[in-house]
């Protein structure tokens, strides 16, 4: 089974990224966003992008041109009929993937193989959204796609070895490298990640040190490139608190709970990067 032609479902944080990846490695892709505004904005930040490479010298004019004749704006489903993957990345919410799947199954081909870019969705309960069990899996990108060399490859009991072998060998193609990984929320990563992060927000919470006390111990003690209070920020409290939320829920486990201290900064609106304010003060560069 070989995966010529991709097509992508959101443009937005990540479905813009996998997206151009998957275009710039020569594949005709087209990408299905729910509006024409949604859809340029998408399209635009391919292009910044790109263009930012061009500038810097890190990628040709010709090569942006190419990526750019790959790629395929659309609003229509039925666009994506005769792709040979579709990747699906809207907003996190089972509703609304369930109506989306739901139409792919009645405007793709049998063949296709169907792929949720999910971080904290059960991948067998949206493959149930669908009719095709054994061709459909996890590909779960990291942000920003274009930068992130990982993609967890998530099969659940259902998805065949062929599909599972297809879809990693296109995230190969891509330039990414691939793990595979059970159908478990937080698969590997977010498994590992998130309970310490919420374990550095209880343990500055309860006063053992400052904020930048532990996230310089992380960032020197460790070799970690920001400790895990900046990186709250920049995933953004909101999201850690509701993946966290998601993952007590799965495996009732109090390392999964989020620590009261991130609930009350999220409801008073303190998001990290993307709000402003959150450890940090991000309205000085950098932050403060
Ligand atoms: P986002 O909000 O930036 O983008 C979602 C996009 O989906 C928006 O552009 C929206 O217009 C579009 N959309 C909504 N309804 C649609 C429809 N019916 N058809 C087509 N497009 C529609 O969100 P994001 O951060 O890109 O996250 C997308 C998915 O990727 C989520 O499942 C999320 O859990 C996952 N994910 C996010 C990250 C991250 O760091 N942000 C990392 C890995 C995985």
């Amino acid at each position: 089974m070989t995966l010529q032609k991709i097509g992508v479902v959101g443009a937005g944080l990540m479905g813009h990224g996998i997206a151009q990846v998957s275009a710039q490695a020569g594949h005709p892709t087209v990408v299905r966003e729910v509006s024409s505004e949604a859809l340029a904005k998408g399209l635009g930040m391919i292009q910044k992008f790109l263009k930012g490479g061009v500038e810097k010298g890190k990628v040709t004019q010709e090569a942006m041109d190419k990526t750019l004749a790959n790629l395929k704006g659309t609003t229509e489903i039925k666009d994506l009929a005769d792709c040979d993957l579709v990747i699906e990345a809207v907003s996190e919410s089972a509703a609304l993937k369930q109506e989306i799947f739901g139409a792919l199954e009645q405007a793709c081909k049998p063949a296709t193989l169907f792929a949720s870019n999910t971080s904290s969705l059960s991948i067998t309960e949206l493959s149930t959204f669908a009719k095709r069990p054994d061709r459909f899996l996890g590909l779960h990108f990291f942000n920003p796609v274009q930068l992130m060399k990982l993609v967890e490859v998530v099969r659940t009991i259902n998805t065949s070895d062929a599909a599972v072998q297809a879809a990693s060998d296109w995230c190969r193609a891509v330039g990414k490298t691939v793990v595979t990984v059970g159908d478990s929320t937080g698969f590997v990563v977010n498994r590992l990640l998130v309970p310490y992060m919420l374990d550095a927000i209880r343990a500055y919470e309860q006063g053992l040190a400052s904020r930048d006390d532990i996230d310089n111990a992380m960032k020197l003690g460790c070799g970690y490139p920001m400790g895990p209070l900046f990186l709250g920020d920049y995933v953004g409290l909101d999201t850690t608190y509701f993946i966290a939320q998601i993952m007590f829920d799965e495996f009732r486990e109090p390392r999964f709970a989020p620590p009261p201290l991130l609930k009350r900064m999220v409801l008073a609106g303190r998001h990290g990067r993307k709000s402003g304010r959150g450890f940090y003060d991000w309205s000085t560069n950098p932050p403060s």
